[in-house]
């Protein structure tokens, strides 16, 4: 056998991985008194250790001191999501001020459109991805709606125009120029949930503003995944979630991001709540709204301390590791698995995720040969011998290595697991 195909190869690139005590910060789950492999931190990251901690402060600082942890020590409440700003910032390439953890991801999303979505009679549509993940779907027909359009006129999907189903940058901007001035938004993922392929969200920005439309990301699975800069790529608005890639655990509190030049414009709507009012003057109770200036603006109510304590825990290892060096592992250790697919599991295995690197991230989409039924007896063989994917109907297995915690064993024994259901 090639050398690079064995097993001392995958422990070979273990041991010289710079990244590789990361693992131990965070809790396996087990099977069969054993780690399991696990391949689905695209749908919920794994606990890290230290997260336990940050709620127990929380819940003791309750028991204790009660209403006076709203303002007593460093990690008060009425500040708490201070707390990830800086770090978030960070992971997305965004300055402090233009983030903030905050509500859900399909709660972010319905405000910021409430900000971003001025549709009007001439430029009433919003364009998106067909397939798109369901809720963003929804909550763009909703919007369509509430502003008393049509969906079926106003909401633009744009098709896959490539084999595997992925879209090209030809296909957005077809269809952004069949519809010119007719699109108020484009509402765009950073990676596609099922495809796995990543956008070039620098160039949707520019082909979106240059046909006069706002522009906003749905990040969820971009986020802790591949590095981003949303700063200089400089899109009106973008919401995601923490419970994925950022390790923040079960309905964690979701994040969003509002480009610096919108921080003073009072003049946007907004479904305002006492949180984003202005945060020297929220005390004095007045009734007129002054929202705070940038993305805190957008708050509605005080943290909800408990969903976000979790995601410090997280967010102190991006920060130990940086997104830089963590890219630079995902791509070798999806680029291994891309490898190995290739080389052992041809005819059984098909990657619909594009390869270019920059067009993927931590995720391979892989269509199982044969369609459901084999698909579906591969999915639950590896489950049964405790190796984590998760199932995309009719016939795909998403496998998301993901660079924090995962190892090139794991992309090993994916591989041997597969072989040894195949019969090859
Ligand atoms: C995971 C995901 C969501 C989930 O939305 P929640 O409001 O967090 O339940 C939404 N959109 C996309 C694209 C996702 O990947």
């Amino acid at each position: 056998m090639n050398e690079t195909l064995s097993p001392a190869h995958a422990t070979a690139l273990d041991a010289a991985d710079p990244l590789r005590h990361l693992r131990s910060q965070f809790l396996i789950p087990q099977h069969q008194s054993a780690d399991q492999t696990y391949f689905v931190g695209n749908s919920l990251g794994l606990q890290p250790k230290g997260a336990k901690a940050m709620v127990q402060e929380v819940m003791d600082l309750w028991s204790s001191i009660a209403v006076e942890g709203h303002f007593t020590g460093p990690t008060h409440w009425m500040g708490y999501h201070r707390l990830v700003r800086d770090s978030l910032a960070r992971v997305v390439g965004a300055q402090p001020g233009e983030v903030v953890a905050m509500n859900t991801l399909s709660v972010n999303l319905h405000l910021m459109m409430v900000s971003f979505y001025r549709p009007t009679l001439e430029r009433p549509a919003i364009l998106m991805e067909a397939g798109a993940f369901p809720t963003d779907r929804h909550a763009v027909e909703a919007q369509i709606r509430f502003h008393g359009f049509n969906p079926a006129t106003d909401l633009i999907e744009v098709q896959p125009d490539e084999p595997n189903g992925t879209i090209s940058m030809q296909a957005i901007e077809r269809a952004l120029g069949e519809h010119d001035r007719r699109v108020a938004l484009v509402l765009w993922p950073g990676v596609q949930y099922r495809s796995g392929q990543v956008f070039d969200l620098a160039a949707i920005t520019r082909l979106a503003r240059a046909h006069g439309a706002n522009i906003g990301f749905d990040l969820a699975h971009s986020v802790g995944n591949v590095p981003l800069a949303l700063h200089d790529i400089a899109p009106d608005f973008a919401v995601w979630c923490h419970y994925k890639y950022l390790n923040a655990g079960p309905g964690a509190v979701a994040g969003a991001f509002v480009h610096e030049r919108h921080a003073r414009d009072t003049s946007l709507p907004r479904f305002a709540g006492w949180w984003g009012h202005e945060q020297a003057t929220r005390f004095q109770m007045a009734p007129e709204f002054v929202p705070e200036v940038g993305a805190e603006g957008w708050q509605l109510s005080n943290p909800p301390v408990l969903g976000l304590a979790p995601l410090r825990a997280s967010l102190a290892l991006f920060d130990e590791a940086g997104m830089p060096a963590l890219r630079e592992k995902s791509l070798k250790l999806t680029g291994y698995l891309e490898t190995m697919v290739r080389a052992r599991l041809d005819g059984v295995l098909q990657i619909i995720t594009p390869t270019e690197p920059e067009r993927h991230g931590c995720q391979l989409s892989l269509r199982v040969a044969g369609g459901r039924e084999q698909g579906r007896s591969l999915f639950e063989y590896l489950q049964s011998v405790g190796v984590l994917g998760d199932w995309r109907e009719p016939d795909v297995i998403r496998i998301s290595p993901t660079p924090m915690y995962n190892r090139y064993r794991d992309v090993y024994r994916f591989i041997e697991e597969v072989e040894t259901w195949a019969g090859v």
